[in-house]
């Protein structure tokens, strides 16, 4: 097989496997959606909570990253011994080392 033959090859692969990727996550996010729709019913059910509430709600999470773009970044805290950006993922911070008890679950 020809050097450009296995590059036209490698790249049909990577946009096949790109494709997949791209289903998976859609099929996750429908899956994400399925599931807070139910939440949110049940909600509604056993509570006096509202959709105009809900709606209220989802505009004031929104905008606590200083933006309202219908998206929720979360926005790094600060380390409480040095100020700098703590890292999301982990449970110290990557400057001074401190370890840092995370106080919301997002
Ligand atoms: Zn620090």
């Amino acid at each position: 097989m020809a050097s450009s033959d296995k590059a036209l090859e490698s790249a049909n692969q990577a946009a096949r496997d790109a494709k997949q990727d791209v289903q998976k996550l859609r099929d996750e996010i429908d899956n994400l959606k399925l599931i807070t729709q139910a939440i949110w019913h049940l909600m509604r059910q056993k509570t006096d909570v509202t959709d105009e509430m809900l709606a209220t709600m989802i505009r004031e999470i929104d905008q606590l990253d200083g933006k309202i773009d219908g998206r929720y970044v979360r926005v790094p805290e600060p380390c409480p011994q040095c100020a700098r950006p703590l890292t999301v993922s982990t449970n110290s911070c990557v400057y001074c080392g401190i370890k840092v008890d995370r106080k919301s679950p997002f």
